[in-house]
């Protein structure tokens, strides 16, 4: 778990504060995601355009067509990873990074896969601005995963599927867990799933959700 060089405390310090509490009336606990998301300037991982509304907890365009989720849904989807700083994570579909950076603080080593060449290259900018250091922003089609870091203790995946890439499921540590919305390009359901051993996994779903299409090898064609 690295800091990274946060420390909060900027003028949208009350703001952040702010966005805590909606979070935990909404229901979220994991007192290392709320700090995280005390931590994380949200407002620099969308554009000048949207800035002002960087911490209502509520989905924004962040260009290319694609969306920085809503705060609450990343939260919780970090929150039933069930992380305790000691794990090493594979995330499918960077974004904004902003998930991403909500991740570095709560995990040991991150590994994130963005298909778009400009939002891998924005992420990894703004990583190094932060100073967040555990966090490595690789571009490519993240259906197939990443293979030479694999095994990943816990897999993100930020974009809706048909249905599990199965290298993600081959990349998954024993006793580690995956999530990743499953469905139409329409709507989804949030799926948990959890490797028990070798090749016996658990799945089980946490209620309806609607993300941008996974588009790759293992997921959307187009
Ligand atoms: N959590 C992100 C939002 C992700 S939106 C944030 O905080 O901003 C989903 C992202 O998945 C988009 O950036 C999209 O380009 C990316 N994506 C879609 N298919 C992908 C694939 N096969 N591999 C990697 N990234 C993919």
């Amino acid at each position: 778990m690295v800091a990274g060089g946060l420390s909060g405390g900027d003028s949208y310090q009350g703001y952040r504060t702010r966005l805590v509490e909606t979070l935990q009336s909404r229901g979220i606990r994991d007192l290392g995601v709320l700090r995280a998301v005390s931590l994380v300037p949200r407002h620099r991982f969308v554009p000048e355009s949207v800035r002002h509304r960087a911490y209502e907890d509520a989905a924004l365009p962040i260009g290319g067509g694609q969306t920085i989720s809503q705060p609450w849904v990343q939260a919780r989807y970090i929150e039933v990873l069930g992380l305790t700083g000691r794990e090493k994570v594979l995330e499918v579909g960077t974004g904004s990074g902003y998930q991403t950076a909500l991740l570095a603080m709560v995990a040991d080593r991150v590994f994130s896969v963005e298909r778009v060449p400009e939002l891998t290259r924005e992420a990894q900018k703004i990583m190094l601005e932060l100073g967040i250091g555990n966090v490595t922003i690789l571009g490519g089609d993240g259906t197939l995963g990443w293979r030479p870091y694999a095994p990943y203790d816990a897999v993100l995946v930020a974009a809706a599927s048909p249905e599990v890439p199965k290298p993600l499921l081959e990349q998954l540590a024993v006793g580690g867990r995956l999530v990743i919305p499953i469905g139409d390009r329409e709507k989804q359901a949030l799926h948990l799933v959890t490797r028990r051993d070798a090749d016996n996994y658990e799945t089980t779903s946490l209620g309806d959700v609607r993300f941008v299409p996974l588009i790759g090898e293992h997921g959307f064609r187009r």
